[in-house]
């Protein structure tokens, strides 16, 4: 068993601050207060432990109040992703067979048939009694993957999965009592519930952005107002460039940045290096709760563009054997590791026995540090040699006129396959100087045979590159 996890904190440190933005601050006992106030209203209004309801909200700090409210309550909340879709949301509502739908946006769920809860509807109900203890692998959480490669399948968390993630966390990241989590990543992904969740099992504040703001983080990193970020390789960018352009430096008091969801590209972590700003990559996924395998601040250079190791409850095994630099599909074992999808994909179990299989490939070098190379599905395999696009989407991200790549196999009667790569650009650059920057840092046969230059990346609701997309935009020189 486990505790109920705001109960226990405002038992711990009650006074101890909470929650931040700009304008507002809780400690945990007020949070505790409000949480119990919107707990009992949902109470009133159907919402009992255990029944599945839907958030849709943008990541406030009345969102951040509901979601504490809910897992006070028990309930199983499926958190949506607000960039998604009507008809996207209707399948994920289906799927997760929702009792309830908590929302500051009726409009937008206009003719469904499943009750609506507003956000702000706080009613005046009696005191209610809450479980101070709570099953480890009871569902806390439901989430969609990003459906990057396919299909958005749906997620359990348990209590166990976000606990053992935690500690996890902690054990190699550490905690300090003036700790304050920047939290800029939207509240339905995981790598913004993981923050909520460690605030409440280490006591620790959390300073929430609605939106994610690039010059605003800046500046609260280079006033140390913040010690930790979670960032994904566009906000990193952003983050950079602001520092950059003026001349700023993160404060001491900054720990590090959590780099993850994605390829993070060397080039980013040596221009944040000379700006004081520590990056560690963190490689996860939404099966995980978030962090699997996290570098350690003192090998950020040392070991550039790892992940790191296996967190410390945390197994990961690379194809069958293991064997340093051999290529293969990452394995992960362990508390944090999700039991599996629910509805469409409920008969799909992830796990082939107990270990779950991620779908990217990956090595370890000869120390056991993990780094990943792509996704199996994005592979490019031309005249038998096996090419990674994030590879070259790393080598096009250091070029200064190009601000994001993307790559992909297409079609070629030669070697059946060949890389393709979408450029954005800042400046003017003509394809020949692109092909010959490549030909400094790429073999031959990984050089794009094919330069597009476009305006904007396709990319899902995650901020997640589409390369599924990129192959089927079939773009031809003639209509960029
Ligand atoms: P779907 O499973 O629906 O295709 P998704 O895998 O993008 O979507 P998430 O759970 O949000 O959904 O993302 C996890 C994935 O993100 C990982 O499996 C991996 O492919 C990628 N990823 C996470 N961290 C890193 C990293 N540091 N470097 C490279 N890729 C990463
Ligand atoms: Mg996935």
């Amino acid at each position: 068993m486990l505790p109920n996890f705001l109960m226990k904190r405002v038992q711990l440190t009650p006074d101890r601050k909470a929650l931040q933005t700009s304008t507002v601050t809780y400690t945990f006992r007020e949070m505790m207060q409000e949480a119990d106030l919107r707990a009992r209203s949902l109470y009133a209004q159907g919402v009992k432990s255990h029944m599945r309801v839907a958030l849709r909200a943008p990541s406030t700090v009345d969102t951040y109040l509901m979601i504490q409210a809910c897992l006070l309550l028990q309930v199983e909340l499926v958190l949506l992703n607000r960039r998604l879709t009507r008809e996207e949301i209707d399948y994920q509502l289906a799927d997760a067979e929702v009792s309830r739908i908590i929302t500051d946006d009726f409009s937008f769920f206009e003719g469904c048939a499943i009750p609506l809860i507003s956000l702000d509807d706080i009613r005046e109900a009696p005191a209610i009694s809450y479980s101070t203890q709570i099953e480890r692998d009871a569902t806390a959480s439901i989430m969609y993957t990003s459906g990057t490669t396919g299909f958005p399948k749906g997620v359990r968390q348990t209590y166990g999965n976000h606990t053992a993630n935690a500690m996890a966390s902690i054990t190699n990241l550490g905690f300090l009592p003036t700790d304050c989590w920047l939290c800029a990543m939207p509240l339905f992904h995981i790598s913004g519930l993981s923050i909520v969740m460690r605030s409440l099992l280490y006591g620790m504040p959390v300073y929430l952005m609605e939106k994610f703001d690039a010059l605003k983080s800046a500046q609260l990193i280079q006033e140390g107002k913040v010690t930790i970020m979670s960032v994904v390789a566009p906000t990193l960018r952003a983050i950079i460039e602001e520092m950059e352009q003026r001349e700023w430096q993160a404060s001491p008091k900054f720990r590090l940045m959590l780099a993850g969801g994605g390829v993070i590209p060397e080039s980013y972590i040596e221009r944040a290096n000379a700006l004081h700003l520590p990056i560690v990559q963190t490689y996860g996924m939404t099966e995980t709760s978030s962090q699997t395998a996290t570098l350690s601040s003192e090998d950020s250079l040392r070991k550039l563009g790892s992940v790191g190791k296996p967190l410390f409850f945390n197994d990961l095994k690379v194809g069958a054997s293991n064997t340093p630099y051999e290529h293969g599909e990452i394995y992960v074992r362990g508390p944090h590791v999700t039991p599996g999808y629910i509805g469409k994909f409920a008969d799909n179990s992830p796990l082939q026995d107990g270990w779950l299989a991620t779908g990217d490939l990956g090595y370890f070098d000869e120390e056991g540090y993990l780094y990943i190379l792509d996704r199996r599905k994005d592979l490019i395999i031309s005249g038998g040699e096996n090419i990674y696009p994030a590879e070259i989407e790393k080598v096009l991200a250091r070029h200064e006129a190009i601000v994001e790549a993307g790559v992909c196999g297409v079609p070629d009667e030669q070697w059946g396959e060949v890389p393709a790569a979408y450029i954005v650009c800042d400046s003017e650059v003509r394809e020949e100087e692109i092909i010959q920057f490549c030909a400094q840092h790429l073999a031959r046969y990984k050089i794009p045979k094919h330069i597009y230059f476009c305006e904007t990346l396709p990319r899902n609701a995650s901020n997640k590159l589409l390369r599924r997309e990129l192959r089927a935009w079939n773009y031809s020189k003639s209509n960029m």
